[in-house]
């Protein structure tokens, strides 16, 4: 979607800050982070929020979605200390970006609840 601005960082079009990129999904530094570490991982394919993708491909985008930002993670050393990936769905959820976006937050304690 030319209008969308993950699209646009994931063909390249918008610079960021990528941490690793896969066929299928890009990791990115948040360009105003909420913790040490945030990163935001997103599938190079649109869809716009987690109940959009449905049927085969969307679950399998969810499932690899998840399992990369575990990666991501590691690879940025948060195993030992902990971190939060989260989704942000709609406007309760706080979504401001209408493109499916996990957020890999780490580097401090995180609050719970959220506010
Ligand atoms: P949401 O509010 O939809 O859950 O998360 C969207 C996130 O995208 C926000 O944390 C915001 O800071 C981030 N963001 C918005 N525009 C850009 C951008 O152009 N580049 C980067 N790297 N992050 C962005
Ligand atoms: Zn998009």
């Amino acid at each position: 979607m030319s209008d969308c601005i993950f699209c646009r960082i994931v063909s390249g079009e918008i610079p960021a800050q990528v941490v690793r990129r896969t066929e299928d999904a890009v990791a990115f530094r948040d360009l105003n982070p909420q913790a040490p570490t945030h990163v935001l991982v997103v599938p190079a394919t649109h869809y716009g929020a987690a109940r959009d993708a449905v049927g085969a491909d969307g679950e399998r985008t969810l499932g690899r979605l998840l399992a990369f930002a575990a990666e991501i993670a590691t690879e940025l050393g948060l195993d030992a200390g902990g971190y939060r990936i989260v989704t942000n769905t709609g406007r309760d959820g706080g979504q401001s970006v209408g493109h499916l976006h996990l957020h890999l937050l780490g580097g401090r304690a995180l609050g719970w609840p959220p506010g």
